[in-house]
């Protein structure tokens, strides 16, 4: 029998664009329910008050537009270890290491150039960064293909926690997937470049990577605007009308008949008719 497919959703780190949010949840979530899967959605231990507050809108979102979810959001998390202390494992393994550069020092510079790796400074107030080996990392995305990175040359020893105590968003995701036990994970295509790093700190943690799928952009900028106050202030039929609108831009199987359906309905149509070779390729 093949492992149930379990796809995680985190809706806090969309940067304001909302309705593209949604069209990378409405994915994940065809993905999953065509597959009689398991979707969850969930949000990392180290997020502040105000993305707490904006899971909370994402939730009433997601209700609105019909989905539904196989997990309490706000139940412990079943991973022995938080966010912090993987840092200060690392950082006692020696795989980590404290950077006092300044803002100004970094400004130049795309890589970081790795002045602070054998400097041993204290970590109080201090960024940390990951070292990162001469490897290439590759994988294979489910729609964009073939992606590879020298990790150390491309990338560089990355940040894992900022000077304010301010986890990775990759790190936090890493986590995440594990803690739910996610088999893949689905976002936009502006973060396929970040999957290497989520590759090298599963291999650090000695967990299996998840598969990956990177949405092309379907939407312009204006559309992508769309507060989440506006988004739930639609009526259901408008609310069904952006559905359709969002499915036809991921290139799926829908015509005006399904506009007399509710949002969960539609949904459920959409999944029965699901098919992710029909979102186009591109960037
Ligand atoms: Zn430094």
């Amino acid at each position: 029998m093949s492992k149930p497919c379990v796809g995680y959703f985190s809706p806090v780190y969309d940067g304001g664009m909302h309705l593209r949010a949604l069209a990378i949840a409405l994915v994940s979530y065809l993905e999953i329910r065509s597959a009689k899967g398991k979707w969850l959605i969930g949000f990392s231990d180290n997020d502040f008050p105000l993305l707490k507050k904006q899971t909370e809108q994402w939730l009433s979102v997601l209700e609105a537009y019909g989905f539904d979810w196989d997990n309490d959001i706000f139940e412990k998390t079943i991973y022995p270890i938080n966010d912090d202390a993987v840092v200060n494992q690392w950082l006692n393994q020696g795989l980590a290491y404290a950077c006092h550069c300044s803002e100004d020092q970094l400004k130049e510079t795309q890589v970081y150039s790795g002045s602070c790796r054998d400097a041993l400074m204290s970590t109080q107030d201090a960024t940390i960064r990951l070292r990162t080996p001469d490897l290439i990392y590759q994988f294979t995305d489910r729609l964009q293909g073939v992606f590879k990175q020298n990790i150390s040359k491309e990338i560089g020893d990355f940040v894992i926690r900022d000077k304010h105590g301010v986890i990775d968003p990759d790190l936090a995701m890493v986590l995440a997937i594990v803690r739910c036990g996610a088999t893949q994970i689905i976002r936009p295509v502006e973060q396929l470049s970040t999957v290497v790093k989520q590759l090298y700190m599963q291999e650090l943690l000695g967990v299996v990577s998840p598969t990956y799928l990177h949405v092309p952009t379907i939407l312009n900028n204006q559309d992508n605007s769309s507060s989440l106050a506006a988004l739930l202030a639609l009526s259901e039929r408008e609310r069904v009308k952006l559905l359709i609108h969002l499915l036809e831009q991921l290139g799926q199987p829908v015509s005006v008949e399904q506009q007399n359906l509710t949002p969960k309905q539609l949904l459920l149509y959409a999944s029965d008719h699901w098919c992710v070779e029909l979102i186009t390729k591109g960037h």
